[in-house]
């Protein structure tokens, strides 16, 4: 996370999902509309994540930044290095949801099914109520 002087090059609706393998997610939150300052909040990619695991915050403050400088123009003010031990999952299935075979009554859905976030859990809920809307 990062405070930052002004608006970055970031295009409406101010997110950009896995520009490249070394982010997942980023974006500037004034534009996206869900801050009156100027900030941007950058999720690294499994595999950089991985990289960069042992890294201490002072170095992740370097390095960091300066990766997302070339591909987001800001300019700094200050950074906050926050690390999410389990946050996302390795393994994500391809289908939306499963059905229990000892259990008929029995659904599992939610984010393993969809991608590793909320649009995947969503994703897995609308397409479970429409199954279950289609098949009472
Ligand atoms: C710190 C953090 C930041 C995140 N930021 C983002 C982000 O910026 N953007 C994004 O897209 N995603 C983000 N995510 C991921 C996102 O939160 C998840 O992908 C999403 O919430 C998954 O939804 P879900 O419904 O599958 O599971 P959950 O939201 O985890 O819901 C599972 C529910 O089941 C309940 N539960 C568990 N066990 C039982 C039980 N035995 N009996 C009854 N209830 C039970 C839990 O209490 C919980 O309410 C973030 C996750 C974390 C942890």
């Amino acid at each position: 996370m990062m405070s930052i002087k002004k608006e970055t090059n970031i295009k409406f609706p101010g997110a950009m999902q896995k520009p490249n393998s070394f982010w997942d997610f980023v974006t500037d939150n004034k534009i996206k509309g869900i801050s009156k300052k100027h900030c941007i909040t950058a999720h690294a990619s499994a595999s950089f994540s991985d990289f960069i695991w042992e890294f201490n915050d002072e170095k992740l403050a370097r390095i960091m930044p300066d990766e997302l400088a070339k591909l987001v123009n800001f300019e700094k003010i200050e950074t906050k290095i926050h690390k999410c031990k389990d946050e996302w999952n390795k393994q994500v299935l391809n289908y939306f949801f499963k059905q229990a075979k000892h259990n008929q009554n029995l659904i599992i859905t939610g984010e393993i099914f969809g991608g590793a976030k909320l649009e995947g859990a969503f994703l897995s809920g609308f397409n479970t109520a429409n199954y279950l809307v289609n098949n009472r």
